[in-house]
């Protein structure tokens, strides 16, 4: 990254905050005890991890710190609790619900459940960008055992109503599980008024390291787990322990939440300029699930008419700013956002998303140089695209 880059592409990943990174260091080469092993080195980084894990389940208000399981990322923590959830106690067989635009880290695992006995349903939100609990109720069966509805949208920031879904969930006997990677840190996150069984969470996302997570599972939860060997996490996630990942993850889950009262409402009016000066100065242009009714403070999603958002994300690239078109995930393919469609953006604007996403360390001058850079491409690529006067024409 050059020293003029402007990032705003903090939902696909953050840089890791100094101190998270000094506080990890003595990990690597002095206290680099196996938390496992009995003699005091052993011990030292015992107690490292323990104090991390009741760090971390303090801040989601986890009613015990062994409700917290450290992971290797948000993708694994999906995995483990969609597959881990699912068959336990032997199950082979039921009904699993999953919203229609969730991270392909749950869609995955899901579809897998699909092939191997479980029947499998894609929830649609509304246009709003939010799973209404009245369509969850409408798809729960007798036999749904698990439900799992992300908490806030990677892609267009919307936050989903989890404490009256899984309420929903659990009135018909299933386990509900939240893919909370994007709210953690962001949101005052507790699993208890969420009420759910089971929440995914990922270290980079709260400027902590790469390869770490956690996922938390509610006490007495019937869980088969996926990793499986020596018996570490009480049996839930074999594998010797991340040390260093797991000081770090708590580290930056602290200063994530001992920043957040000032910091959240500095990201919402960035955002909001920038959803003010985007709207304001590009016509045909609009924000997708602009009518959730609670959103992440730092997402922002656009559809701006008649040019491909890959175009505008290379033509910014060269000027210096880093955004993304859909998920960096699915960048590289020329598929439109499943997300997108899910909320029902017709397949052709799909195509011109741009996702501009704010964070610890954007300004107000970062913002308005991205409009000021963007306006003119725009111009110039929809000039240039032929079929322009006509998509516009039509919208309905
Ligand atoms: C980033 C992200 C993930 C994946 O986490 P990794 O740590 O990158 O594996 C899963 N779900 C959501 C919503 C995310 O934003």
């Amino acid at each position: 990254m050059t020293r003029e880059t402007v990032y705003l592409d903090y939902a696909a990943t953050t840089p890791t905050d100094q101190r998270v990174v000094d506080a990890m260091l003595p990990f690597f080469t002095q206290r680099y005890g196996n938390p496992n092993s009995l003699y005091e080195l052993g011990r030292d980084a015992h107690g490292a991890l323990e104090q991390a894990r009741a760090a971390v389940a303090a801040s989601i208000n986890a009613s015990q710190p062994g409700e917290v399981i450290f992971t290797a990322g948000g993708t694994e923590s999906d995995n483990a609790a969609l597959i881990g959830l699912a068959t336990a106690r032997g199950r082979d067989r039921g009904h699993v619900i999953v919203s229609a635009f969730e991270h392909h880290a749950v869609l995955e695992p899901a579809h897998w459940l699909g092939k191997h006995g479980f029947e499998v349903t894609e929830l649609q939100p509304r246009t709003d960008g939010v799973i209404h609990p009245e369509d969850l109720e409408a798809a729960m069966r007798d036999d749904t055992v698990l439900v799992s509805v992300m908490h806030g949208n990677n892609e267009i920031g919307s936050i989903q109503p989890i404490a009256a879904l899984a309420e929903i969930a659990h009135a018909r006997g299933a386990l509900m599980h939240t893919d909370a990677a994007q709210t953690l840190g962001k949101v005052d996150l507790d699993v208890r008024a969420l009420g759910v069984d089971a929440a995914s969470f990922s270290g980079h996302k709260i400027y902590g390291p790469k390869g770490v997570g956690a996922l938390y599972l509610k006490q007495r939860t019937p869980f088969a787990p996926y990793l499986m060997g020596g018996g570490q996490e009480s049996k839930r996630r074999s594998g010797t322990q991340n040390v260093p990942g797991a000081v770090g993850f708590a580290e930056a889950l602290r200063i994530m939440d001992e920043e957040r009262p000032t910091e959240a409402p500095r990201l919402a009016a960035l955002r909001d300029r920038l959803i003010e000066g985007m709207l304001g100065r590009l016509e045909h242009t609009s924000l997708n699930a602009a009518e959730a009714s609670e959103r992440l403070p730092n997402i922002a999603n656009f559809i701006i008419k008649g040019v491909e958002g890959e175009a505008m994300l290379l033509h910014l690239d060269a000027q210096g700013f880093a955004v993304s078109t859909g998920s960096a995930c699915s960048s590289g393919s020329l598929k439109a956002s499943h997300v997108l469609l899910s909320i029902g953006c017709p397949q052709e604007f799909a195509h011109g998303s741009l996702r501009v996403s704010v964070g610890r360390h954007t300004t107000t001058e970062d913002i308005d140089r991205f409009i000021d850079a963007l306006v003119p491409i725009v111009g110039r690529l929809r000039s240039m695209n032929p079929l322009y006067e006509r998509m516009v024409g039509t919208e309905g």
